[in-house]
């Protein structure tokens, strides 16, 4: 009898060992679609240090977001004339119009008006430069430097590189007399930093009321990694949807009054229990339902077989992977919403009781959740707490759609990132930011985030950040890449 039970315990075992190790052997990406034909982008003749000096010139043009109205436009308008004297055969077969007076969309007419156009996004405004980081840049953030091989200055990389360098692939092939097949609309909103709603949301809102639905659109947002945290090698990340953001109101009204003789709950015992249940309100964390999976997939064969063991078996390994990937603030993030407490407010005095204090709770949303789902949750957690109302400070914003990683426009991108970074392999992401992107879901099949750029820590410190620069290996990747892509997507 014991016998039989341990021969039925190590069939069992077997059994399991083979399922586990099946999964994992199979877990890998599907295959993208395979008609994409991708032209040789290396034979394309880019003349880095022309395109470098129109970098430095844009880069010149200090195009800080308008705060208010009363800010100068100057830098705006007189980048655009940049624009229209720098890129005269673009210029000359493009339609040109502005929107809000400093957005600009140009329109390069197709042969064929029955393709749906292919809509590519950047912007022209730039994230300032504190004064008290002045300091730590090696340049002037406004001076255009080229040195070391590399274009120095507030928006080399975010956004006047992705900008100049698809206009540089725009000219390239106007100049030699190309025409598209499919209409290519370029989109350059001027407010990308402060949110997008006088750019990118009337752009967005124009192309609907022509009825334009693009195949898809190409915007910033994620780039190839040299040293992927999951693999630490080089990576390829399109992003593939965009977190959501909303900051939660928790209020609490008390008895006011003197506090030497206090009623058993104030309005700040009361704000503070009920940030703390919000706070630790169980929100699921899980590799699946969202673009971490497909991205563990897609990088599959680069991770080690443990940890591709315990992705592909997440129905045996869960908990020790969550646990683990928890421990990692990106790789939380992937995988469920996040929760920041960031301000309390209450009292005067320290004795007098406050008539009311409020608590403000920053969320990023993950795609599988929705702000009404969380909401409603928090107000359950705090639903015994007398005095206590949870809501929404501003209207939130959801999660993006998740775009597809099977269609061929996103083999189209990858196939065009391994043609220009070879090493690397393709991954769809999760862009953790914001991107004017997020606003064309509505006219778009598919929406993606990537600049054809390979970065190093110290290219990720520049964005927002000091001494933002862009090498010339990743000004002609990524001219190779924009020509590539207009030829192959929009061209045959
Ligand atoms: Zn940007």
């Amino acid at each position: 009898m014991v016998r039989l039970i341990l021969a039925g315990i190590a069939l069992v075992l077997v059994a399991l060992v083979g399922f586990v190790g099946y999964r994992t052997m199979s877990f890998t990406a599907p295959p993208p679609p395979s008609d994409v034909a991708v032209p040789d982008t290396s034979a394309y003749v880019i003349d880095v240090p022309t395109a470098a000096a129109h970098l430095s010139e844009a880069i010149r043009f200090r195009t800080v977001s308008l705060v208010t109205p009363e800010e100068d436009r100057t830098p705006f308008t007189e980048f655009q004339a940049w624009m229209i004297a720098t890129y005269p055969a673009f210029n000359a077969a493009a339609r040109r119009e502005m929107v809000n007076d400093l957005t600009v969309i140009y329109t390069w007419e197709g042969s064929d008006p029955a393709q749906p156009p292919l809509l590519l996004l950047a912007h022209q405004d730039v994230v300032p430069v504190p004064d008290d980081t002045r300091a730590a840049w090696s340049v002037d953030p406004f001076g255009g430097e080229i040195r070391d091989e590399a274009v120095w200055g507030r928006g080399a990389i975010d956004d006047k590189g992705s900008l100049v360098l698809l206009l540089e692939a725009a000219e390239y092939l106007a100049k030699q007399g190309k025409r598209p097949v499919r209409t290519i609309i370029f989109a350059f909103g001027h407010d990308e930093e402060l949110g997008g709603e006088d750019g990118a949301v009337q752009v967005a809102a124009l192309l609907a009321e022509r009825g334009v639905r693009a195949w898809f659109v190409l915007d910033e947002g994620m780039a190839a990694l040299s040293e992927h945290p999951l693999t630490g090698g080089p990576a390829s990340m399109i992003g593939i949807s965009e977190r959501g953001f909303g900051t939660m109101r928790v209020h609490a009204v008390g008895q006011p009054g003197h506090s030497s003789m206090p009623p058993p709950e104030t309005a700040v015992s009361l704000v503070s229990e009920a940030v703390v249940r919000i706070h630790d309100m169980p929100i699921e964390q899980r590799l699946e339902g969202g673009p971490a999976l497909d991205m563990m997939r897609a990088l599959a064969p680069e991770i080690s077989l443990t940890n591709r063991m315990a992705v592909a078996n997440e129905w045996l390994f869960g908990p020790l992977l969550r646990e683990r990937m928890a421990q990692d603030r990106t790789a939380r993030a992937l995988m469920g919403t996040t929760v920041a407490p960031t301000m309390l407010n209450g009292g005067v005095r320290p004795n007098v009781l406050p008539a009311e204090a409020t608590a403000m709770i920053n969320y990023r949303f993950h795609p599988r959740d929705t702000a009404a789902e969380i909401l409603e949750r928090a107000r359950g957690e705090v639903a015994d707490l007398e005095g206590v109302d949870v809501d929404w400070a501003d209207t939130p914003r959801e999660a993006t759609a998740t775009s597809s990683t099977t269609s061929a426009s996103y083999a189209l991108l990858a196939a065009l990132s391994t043609a220009v970074m070879p090493d690397a392999p393709v991954a769809p992401g999760l862009v953790l930011a914001g991107t004017d992107s997020r606003n064309y879901s509505e006219v778009a099949e598919n929406v993606y985030r990537f600049q054809p750029m390979m970065f190093g820590a110290d290219d990720l410190a520049g964005i927002h950040g000091t001494n933002e620069h862009l090498s010339f290996a990743n000004l002609d990747r990524t001219i190779r890449f924009y020509i590539g892509l207009m030829e192959a997507g929009a061209m045959q």
